[in-house]
């Protein structure tokens, strides 16, 4: 059969420059070399003729690229930037809210290479990158069924958002896209095309699992993963909404999953997250977590269990920043209710003038930082109590993520143990098969 094509959405802009690097057939002609495409009432003009949409076909499959200038990355990164980026496959121009679209169409297998090779590390065991290919090729083609089945009524979610004054429990997830499959931002993959060089390695792992999804009851899984789990895996429904995946479920991220603790409960949660149970990811090594961790600078190799500490004021203005609401001093953050993992899905703040239950996960580690707390499976200590008002308060967690589904630096550890790939997905997505797809 043969292999589907992915659009990705790489652009938009009132004019679009871009170069032909070899023959492409558009409206039945043969061209080449520099063009240009600009929008005029609406539609597309090229070469003084309007266009609803465009497509240009290299001739040469294998070897037809083309240029476009001025592509925006980082977006909202602080090192945003344009540059020209180069790109195998078709080029597609449509209109998108009063701006021309720039899509690429090529085949799935040849995007994943690209997207696996700017995302992983280059120092990525071979075994570590074909589950990361085998994930990638799972989240892609659900995305693409996902848009073929768009047309089709959409299904009423199962959970509600609460926005209450007493209580704010929200969650985040992807907004899909309507003219193209994926974007090329870090909403869905980063995406640079054939800009910079793919690893040989990733070429490697993505050809070897050709065809290869991951499937639970004959549909691909939602298979998400997260840096670090922490030592015990989470479940879907304390990150997204009240949904049930059999395959995304509690279970240590070990060799024995006997007489794990229960870690709703806060006592057995409290011990959890305050010792070092064994783990896959439980690691401090440099060599495995410069794997998984691209351009891994840092010094901090503390991403199992880790400490952060908030002066009043320090966490006063912090809420009060990332909530837009004033809660006064800041006198306890309570745990209300954890996930599995120990993950908080519920919290309560209590300030001298509000009080609010906050919630998901992702919500809780938004507010209690500038950027994000490594995770939300946290402990509280209140220090230097003056008039019952902390004067400091120490955050002691595990895990770095969601820690839903695969845990990438167990993932890595298990393959520098000798795990296979599919050994490896399968033990972090649980009663899920891998199945070939098309
Ligand atoms: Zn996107
Ligand atoms: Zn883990």
């Amino acid at each position: 059969m043969k292999t589907p094509q992915v659009s990705v959405g790489i652009m938009s802009s009132q004019v679009i420059e871009f170069t032909l690097n070899s023959h492409y057939l558009v409206k039945g002609q043969e061209v080449a070399g520099l063009q240009s495409v600009q929008i005029q009432n609406g539609q597309i003009v090229w070469n003084n003729i309007l266009y609803d949409e465009l497509i240009f076909i290299p001739i040469d499959t294998d070897k037809g690229s083309f240029e476009l200038k001025d592509v925006t990355i980082g977006v909202n990164f602080h090192w945003e930037r344009k540059e020209n980026q180069t790109f195998r496959g078709s080029l597609l121009f449509s209109i998108d809210n009063n701006e021309i679209a720039a899509i690429n169409i090529l085949p799935v297998e040849e995007y994943l290479i690209s997207v696996i090779s700017s995302e992983m590390s280059a120092n990525a065991s071979l075994e570590l990158l074909k589950a990361h290919a085998v994930i990638s090729r799972s989240w892609l083609l659900a995305q693409i069924q996902k848009n073929k089945d768009a047309v089709d009524s959409k299904a009423e979610p199962f959970e509600s958002p609460t926005l209450t004054p007493e209580e704010r429990i929200i969650w985040y997830d992807r907004e899909d896209h309507l003219l193209f499959d994926v974007c090329a931002d870090d909403h869905c993959q980063r995406y640079q095309g054939i800009t910079r060089a793919t690893n040989a390695l990733v070429r490697q792992a993505v050809l070897a699992t050709e065809r290869e999804v991951l499937t639970y009851n004959n549909r691909i899984c939602d298979a998400r993963y997260s840096k670090c789990c922490g030592g015990m895996l989470e479940e879907f429904s304390t990150c997204w909404e009240k949904s049930s995946h059999p395959y995304l479920v509690k279970k240590r991220d070990w060799t024995d999953n006997e007489n794990s603790p229960n870690l709703k409960d806060e006592d057995q949660a409290q011990k959890w997250i305050l010792g070092s149970p064994d783990a896959f990811c439980n690691t401090k090594d440099k060599v495995i977590l410069r794997q998984v961790l691209n351009n891994y600078d840092q010094e901090t190799t503390d991403f199992y269990r880790w400490e952060i500490s908030y002066s009043q004021d320090e966490i006063r203005a912090l809420i009060e920043k990332n909530l837009g609401m004033e809660f006064g001093d800041i006198i306890d953050l309570e745990p209300v209710a954890r996930g599995v993992s120990s993950r908080l899905y519920k919290l309560r703040i209590v300030g001298s003038q509000k009080t609010l239950v906050l919630g998901k996960e992702l919500e809780i580690r938004r507010v209690l930082s500038n950027s994000h707390l490594y995770s939300s499976a946290f402990v509280v200590e209140r220090k230097n109590l003056s008039n019952q008002i902390p004067q400091e308060f120490v955050l002691k967690g595990a895990g770095w993520g969601h820690g839903v589904g695969l845990c990438q630096i167990g993932a890595a550890v298990m393959g520098e143990k000798g795990y296979s790939y599919d050994e490896i997905l399968l033990h972090y997505y649980v009663s899920a098969q891998i199945d070939k797809h098309y």
